[in-house]
């Protein structure tokens, strides 16, 4: 992908996140890698007032290239592409049931089996900080150690994929999930699998979906 297509790219995960209502206003913010570089939604951003080029382009010690004004969540984008090699692009939203869960400053347990594709046996909540703090940055890249994402306490949640599809993908399954828990919750105390089961469905969780491709 060139420059421009990777621009286009990140404004359309942003897009498709305020029509999926997970993202209202200008909450949320995207960030993907542009060569040794990040590309990282401007603050106060949305798909109505931002066009490819106002996005902004970050070196990886902060400074802005080209000019503009970064999400002001731009350390904790920024912090978890440095952590983790393997990241490629970082989506974090104020979704309704993941800010739902993260006011009650939990981690989601396993209550369903797809909790082990986030990584582990929960889905881990950072403890509170001030947005677009270095606090918030260092709480999330703790948390994304072991785990593609993470609610963020009384904030929203944050995912980091190997691409910008497999971030959005996982902000959508953690939506799902916090909805469903939401519910098992309003209905009685949800049964949580034990670890011993969720380590043989993290076992499966590495082959599924690989698609078997003809010899
Ligand atoms: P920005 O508009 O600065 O990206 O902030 C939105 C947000 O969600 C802060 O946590
Ligand atoms: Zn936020």
């Amino acid at each position: 992908m060139n420059e421009l297509e990777t621009r286009q790219s990140l404004l359309n995960i942003v897009e498709t996140l305020e029509k999926k209502g997970f993202n209202h206003g200008s909450s949320g913010n995207v960030s993907c890698r542009l060569g040794e570089d990040i590309l990282i939604t401007p603050s106060g951003g949305n798909s109505g007032n931002t066009t490819p080029d106002r996005l902004v382009r970050l070196k990886h010690d902060g400074t802005v290239l080209g000019g503009g004004l970064p999400s002001s969540e731009w350390h904790m984008h920024l912090a978890i592409l440095k952590a983790y090699p393997h990241v490629n692009a970082v989506v974090h939203t104020h979704a309704d049931c993941c800010v739902a869960l993260a006011c009650l400053a939990k981690p989601i347990p396993a209550f369903h089996y797809m909790v082990a594709g986030f990584g582990g046996n929960d889905v881990p909540c950072v403890p509170y900080a001030t947005f677009g703090t270095r606090a918030l940055a260092e709480g999330a890249v703790a948390a994304l150690r072991k785990r593609k994402a993470c609610l963020l306490a009384n904030h929203g949640m944050i995912a980091a994929g190997a691409s910008l599809q497999a971030a959005f993908d996982l902000t959508v399954k953690l939506e799902t999930l916090a909805r469903q828990y939401l519910l098992a919750c309003q209905a009685g105390a949800p049964t949580i699998l034990p670890d011993d089961e969720m380590a043989r469905v993290l076992e499966r969780y590495a082959s599924y979906g690989r698609v078997a491709l003809p010899a």
